[in-house]
């Protein structure tokens, strides 16, 4: 019954929310080195200080828990909901070309630079959402508490000192993911591997592998040396594997050694499928190859049959499972190198809410044992979960559903959120599926009207649950 006056209010502050967003993208707010009181460094903190500052105009009670993190309480009564965004930003590159990324730019329905999806604009939206019902004088019973943080993007221990020192809220939602509304987090295991795999001299082996930085990334690059082929011969099992793999091999002379490189395609170790592993496309090369059963080659055909090309789902490992409210396991091998006499590799699961350590992690240690390599010890790290038919995802959905007139279902991702941690957290907004924002990237933009919706769709969030 408040949404037209909501609606209303909130269209009539659009320029004021983009001046607002304009003034917090001007800060670089990049992890920079610890300072005293500072443990950020200078950006983030001058970003909670601009936050702070908003709020306190606003008139929400504001405190500053040690520049990890600054909040702003409204409202009455015990306090029913905390809304959680973070002010830091991921580095930025000098290839931007619409504008500069710390100068905003407004063009074309949408705002430009850096921060403004992740997660400045979202934290605008949230904090006029509370402006728009405390200026309207809508009564709640319940408070509610706007939490800012400033290390979101380095491993969220803003959080951790937060919540060392308070509790969690009956419920939390925080808009730094997609609509319609992220309840579940798949759990995580990645462990690395390794073996010992000295070099055996006259053999025709493997010499070298290097491949992968970035254990949750789908190498895009690989490279590895083999000695006692000539290079024709190579050359023409790299056209087959080409074939096979997709991948690009070139292979080359180099100093009495064929030096093979394999080109595949990068993409997010919890959508493996997106990608084209080079580390798997080249064990596919070394598997097709005549060389000699030296302990590196063994090795890495072991491997090879534990990873087959284009196995993203744990099929050979044996540990591919999904379940209906969580999807399939996703595997990736991330990582994997031979130098100095080790061979040494690590890989990235992400597992359905059906995961265990005794059906996946010993499982895979297993595994890496029948090959003769060691995995190293420990166990995965739990899923998260709300449940879907929980009254926090009913009450967000409804909002949801009201906002974009249509049916929203909950989803679950392989990637973790800022609520991972939290019992009752999930993540609502405000990325668009199939609508790319640049995130991270170059040109990163906010569409305007999705910004200005979400705060409608917040503030009767808010309502739903605190009212
Ligand atoms: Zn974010």
């Amino acid at each position: 019954m408040f949404k037209d006056k909501i609606d209303q209010y909130i269209d009539s502050q659009r320029e004021n929310m983009l001046r607002d967003l304009t003034d917090l993208v001007a800060i670089d707010s990049t992890k920079g080195e610890a300072l005293p009181g500072k443990p950020f460094g200078e950006g983030p903190a001058r970003a909670l200080e601009a936050m702070s500052a908003l709020m306190e105009r606003e008139g929400l009670g504001v405190t500053n828990y040690d520049n990890y993190v600054v909040t702003g309480d409204f409202g009455k009564g015990e306090k029913a909901l905390d809304i959680l965004a973070h002010l830091d930003v991921v580095p930025v590159s000098d290839t931007w070309t619409v504008t500069e990324p710390f100068k905003a730019l407004v063009k074309d329905g949408k705002i430009y630079g850096r921060g403004t999806c992740d997660d400045k604009g979202p934290a605008v939206a949230a904090l006029y959402a509370v402006k728009a019902i405390k200026d309207l004088g809508i009564e709640l019973k319940s408070s509610l508490r706007l939490i800012f943080g400033s290390d979101e993007e380095c491993g969220s221990s803003d959080l951790e000192y937060y919540y060392s020192k308070e509790e969690e809220a009956p419920a939390t939602f925080t808009p730094d993911a997609s609509y319609p509304l992220v309840n579940i987090e798949k759990a995580r295991l990645s462990k690395s591997f390794e073996a010992d795999a000295a070099a055996e001299p006259g053999k025709k082996d493997v010499t070298s592998f290097l491949a992968g930085s970035k254990v949750n990334v789908v190498p895009a690059d690989a490279c590895f040396t083999v000695t006692g082929l000539g290079l024709d011969e190579v050359k023409e099992a790299a056209l087959k594997a080409q074939e096979k793999t997709e991948a690009v091999f070139t292979c080359s002379q180099e100093a009495g050694q064929v030096l093979v490189k394999v080109k595949g395609q990068a993409a997010h170790a919890s959508t493996p499928g997106h990608g084209i592993n080079a580390i798997t496309a080249a064990l596919t090369l070394i598997s097709d190859l005549p060389l000699d059963e030296t302990k590196a080659v063994n090795l890495l055909r072991g491997i090879a049959s534990l990873y087959p090309h284009r196995d993203t789902e744990g099929t050979a490992l044996g540990v591919a499972m999904s379940d209906e409210t969580s999807g399939a396991l996703t595997m990736n091998l991330g990582i994997l190198n031979l130098k100095d006499g080790v061979l040494r590799g690590e890989f990235d699961s992400r597992a359905p809410l059906c995961a265990t350590d005794e059906n996946l992690t010993k499982v895979m240690r297993k595994d890496f044992a029948s090959i003769g390599m060691k995995m190293e010890e420990g166990e995965m790290i739990p899923a998260h979960c709300v449940p879907g038919d929980s009254d926090l995802v009913k009450k967000l959905l409804e909002s949801y559903e009201l906002y974009f007139h249509e049916k929203g279902e909950p989803l679950a991702i392989g990637g973790g959120t800022y609520v991972h941690d939290l019992k009752h957290g999930v993540a609502f907004g405000c990325e668009i599926e199939g609508v790319d924002t640049h995130m991270h990237g170059d040109d990163e933009y906010m569409d305007i009207e999705v910004m200005v919706m979400s705060a409608k769709i917040f503030a009767d969030a808010i309502i739903r649950i605190c009212g």
